[in-house]
Order: structure tokens, then C-alpha cells, then sequence
């Protein structure tokens, strides 16, 4: 069984891509936007996504992938800098029954500190004023 769902052009991501929708940006390039999860699992914990219209990994080009890690691979230590997180999660789910919830390829660092649990997945919204100060810290470390 294979995730080949046809793409929402109405999803959440999409509307931000397209402008429809405000984001906290952190980073942009020609293929790729990053910007800060509204629900983080852990402060600092960022999205970063592909500018193709793609579901998951399995509909998801090589080049837009690529462009994606690229990102995230940028991205990553400025996050761990910010927020000064000795480790981070990279995480990508693929299906609502892997609980992907935006059906827009993407990839979440989330940093994590020694002993600390991280918050449940898509579940409270942030204070948005953290969050815009949080990117800003982020952005500073590129
Ligand atoms: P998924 O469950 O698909 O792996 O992750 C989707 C992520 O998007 C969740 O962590 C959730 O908190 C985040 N999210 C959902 N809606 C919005 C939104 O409108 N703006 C932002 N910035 N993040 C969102």
C-alpha cells in the first residue's frame, strides 16, 4: 500500500506558500520555507517545507527533497544555537495514521534539552509574541 493521495491545494501549508495565510518566517529560498510550528513540541521547534505541491515522501521529487534536507540541514544548528538545545529531533510523519495531520510534505526540527519531555503533537498553540522572538533568535544565527 503505497501514500498517493491527490494534493489540497486548500491545505494549511499551501495557503501560507501561496500567502493566503500568515507564517512566522525564519528562512526562504527559491525551492524552500521555513517558518515556526504554531503548536511546538518543544520552543524552537520548526517547519520547514518544500515549495512543490507534494502530500508526503512518496509523491515528494528527489530535487525537492533534497532542497528540503538542504534546508533543515542549514537550518538545524542555528535552531540547536538559539534556543541552546545540546540535541534536536528531525521528524517527518507520512499518513494520518502516522499522524500527520497537514497533508504538505515537511520536516520538524524540534530541539530538544537533556531530560526534558517534549509537548504532545499539534496541541497548544504557542503565545505568538514568543514565537516571533524565538525566529528572530533563529534567524540571527544563520
Ligand atoms: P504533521 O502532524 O503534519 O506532521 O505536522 C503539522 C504541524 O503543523 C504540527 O506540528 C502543527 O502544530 C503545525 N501547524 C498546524 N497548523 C499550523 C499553522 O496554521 N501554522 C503553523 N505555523 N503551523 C501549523
Amino acid at each position: 500500500m503505497q501514500l498517493q493521495d491527490a494534493y489540497d491545494e486548500n491545505n494549511i501549508f499551501a495557503k501560507i506558500l501561496r500567502g493566503d495565510m500568515p507564517c512566522i518566517k525564519v528562512y526562504e529560498d527559491d525551492a524552500t520555507l521555513a517558518f515556526m510550528d504554531i503548536m511546538p513540541q518543544a520552543p524552537g521547534h520548526v517547519l520547514v517545507i518544500p515549495k512543490e505541491a507534494a502530500t508526503n515522501f512518496l509523491t515528494l521529487s528527489s530535487a525537492a527533497a533534497e532542497a528540503t534536507i538542504k534546508t533543515a540541514h542549514k537550518l538545524a544548528p542555528a535552531v540547536q544555537r538559539a534556543v541552546n538545545a545540546p540535541g534536536f529531533m528531525l521528524a517527518q510523519l507520512n499518513g494520518s495514521a502516522a499522524g500527520q495531520t497537514v497533508p504538505h510534505y515537511h520536516l520538524h526540527i524540534i530541539p530538544r534539552q537533556d531530560g526534558l519531555e517534549m509537548a504532545l503533537h499539534a496541541r497548544d498553540m504557542a503565545d505568538m509574541d514568543a514565537l516571533s522572538e524565538l525566529a528572530e533568535k533563529i534567524r540571527a544565527e544563520l
